[in-house]
């Protein structure tokens, strides 16, 4: 927990031997965002909960920050994360954001705070956020918790995620807290819960243009120079640093879009509030992953002009990059800002064209041969409408190697869409007969090794929701967490 100079220690009260004992709250807190001092955030303490109980755990992410699952029990994880009171100050990271394209300046954390920050067994220093902790002065009003069904959702998809090799927010825990909650978007009264989520940062592009907003080019310096100390070291010794910094957050963007749009996710807000300045992947409300290929696809039911869907992730990436570029004129010069967000197309295209054909059992490929034939799969998925995932599993389960000498034993992966198959066909078998004889016998492992069998797709968490809800059962949640970890396994 993080600790200021001049606070009170709070935590006394419950200096018992078990606390002593319990490695989560023995972990080596690094106090590093509360040292820039309280410019940046409020602080704030937790609110009690009639009760606890561990619904998740995630041990791997207990791994990376050097802990045995063994050594850690349930009733540490309950201790550390469930039972706050008479802990902390926290902090109540203080951020603006554009939403839905209109500036919102009274974000902030609002019912989460930053926990602590602790090093990972990678030497990457990890934020431990909350989410459903309790008010905070961002709350507006509202109730500062977190419902049970929607933290289940950002379990499930922070692992899923995870497992299709999207750079994400992990979760640590889960624990329900025994509130009843009124939603405008589930059947009310509904159960309760907080999570523990760890991020590379909390920052988000939000937390800059706050700070455009009060005219603190003193306060942007700042912090620009703690994100680059911490999140791109290799840059803290350039007289360009700033410009350096921006330029690889383009390209981090731009490669974590394309991971969503090759694993078919649309994260559904992506308002400025929820672009992390690491370009990681987190903060999961109503996501979803996509059924049939639609650009259009929306996955918010209050994103009434389909602003953030699907097919516009990349673009909104690109527009929030932009709009960054504002609050970080108060020190970069406009001119280096523009050229760093030149590199935004042609990371996007690389690591997507690069994704998708891995997906299609290709490793390195002629350029000309590659853009064919990803151009035409978009033709043939959009005009089949098939299952996106299924598209991609039944060419797995299809193939045969004797494809690359005779076109006419190439099966359609997808049903109907004849007009859009034949040049599907004709781009996959041009692609295959232009590999080395050694190189083709590797696309059947790359077809089943990049294309999952378990796909979060709505009826799977609702599926999973319902059991819970309807009987408290828990088992169809802990089996499609055990799918997603090993997405590429058939049972
Ligand atoms: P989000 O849509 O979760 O990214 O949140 C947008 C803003 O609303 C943030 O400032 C949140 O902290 C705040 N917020 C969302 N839900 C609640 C809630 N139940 N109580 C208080 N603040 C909330
Ligand atoms: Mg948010």
């Amino acid at each position: 927990m993080l600790r200021l100079d001049g606070e009170p220690d709070l935590e006394c009260a419950l200096d018992t031997d078990a606390s002593a004992h319990n490695p989560l709250l023995q972990l080596d807190y690094e106090p590093a965002f509360s040292a820039l001092g309280n410019d940046y955030y409020d602080l704030v303490a937790a609110a009690p909960f009639p009760e606890h109980r561990l619904r998740f755990r995630g041990d791997g992410v207990l791994r990376l920050l050097g802990l045995d699952p063994a050594t850690v029990g349930d009733e540490h994880f309950i201790e550390a994360f469930g039972r706050f009171e008479g802990r902390g100050p926290f902090l109540a990271m203080r951020y603006h954001g554009y939403q839905f394209g209109e500036y919102n300046p009274h974000l902030g954390d609002g019912r989460g705070f930053l926990y602590g920050q602790v090093r990972g067994l990678d030497g990457e220093l990890y934020d431990l956020g909350t989410k459903g902790s309790g008010t905070t002065p961002y709350s507006r009003g509202g109730d500062g918790r977190l419902t049970l069904k929607g933290g289940l959702r950002e379990v499930l998809a922070s692992e899923a995620l995870h497992h299709l090799g999207v750079r994400t927010s992990r979760s640590l825990s889960l624990i329900e807290t025994g509130e009843a909650l009124w939603r405008g978007d589930e059947p009310s009264p509904t159960r309760s819960a907080v999570l523990v989520r760890t991020s590379r940062s909390h920052i988000r592009f939000g937390t800059f243009e706050r700070l455009h907003y009060l005219k603190r080019k003193d306060l942007t310096q700042k912090l620009l120079d703690y994100v680059i100390a911490y999140y791109y070291p290799h840059y803290a010794a350039e007289p360009e640093r700033y410009a350096l910094f921006y330029r690889e957050l383009v390209g981090r963007t731009a490669e974590l879009a394309a991971q969503w749009m090759a694993v078919g996710f649309t994260h559904a807000v992506l308002n400025t509030d929820n672009m992390s300045i690491c370009a990681e992947s987190f903060d999961y409300g109503p996501y979803a992953f996509i059924d049939t290929f639609d650009p259009g696809f929306t996955a918010a039911y209050f994103d009434h002009y389909g602003r953030y869907s699907y097919g516009n992730q990349p673009l909104i990436c690109r527009l929030n990059l932009e709009a960054l570029q504002i609050p970080l004129a108060m020190v970069v010069p406009a001119s280096d800002l523009e050229a760093g967000l030149a590199v935004f197309d042609a990371h996007y295209t690389g690591h997507y064209t690069a994704r998708m054909l891995a997906k299609l059992g290709f490793g390195a490929l002629d350029p000309g041969l590659g853009a064919s034939l990803l151009n035409a799969t978009l033709l043939y998925l959009e005009a089949a409408q098939a299952g996106y995932h299924d598209f991609f599993r039944a060419l797995a389960a299809a193939f045969e190697r004797r494809w690359r000498e005779d076109q006419g034993a190439i099966v359609a992966p997808a049903a109907g869409a004849q007009e859009a198959f034949e040049p599907w066909r004709d781009a996959y078998f041009r692609a295959l007969a232009s590999l080395p004889e050694a190189e083709s016998e590797r696309v059947g492992e790359r077809l089943h090794r990049h294309n999952p069998f378990t796909v979060l797709l709505r009826p799977a968490i609702e599926a999973v929701w319902a059991a819970i809800d309807q009987d408290d059962d828990w088992q169809l949640f802990h089996d499609l967490i055990g799918r997603l970890r090993r997405p590429n396994s058939a049972s």
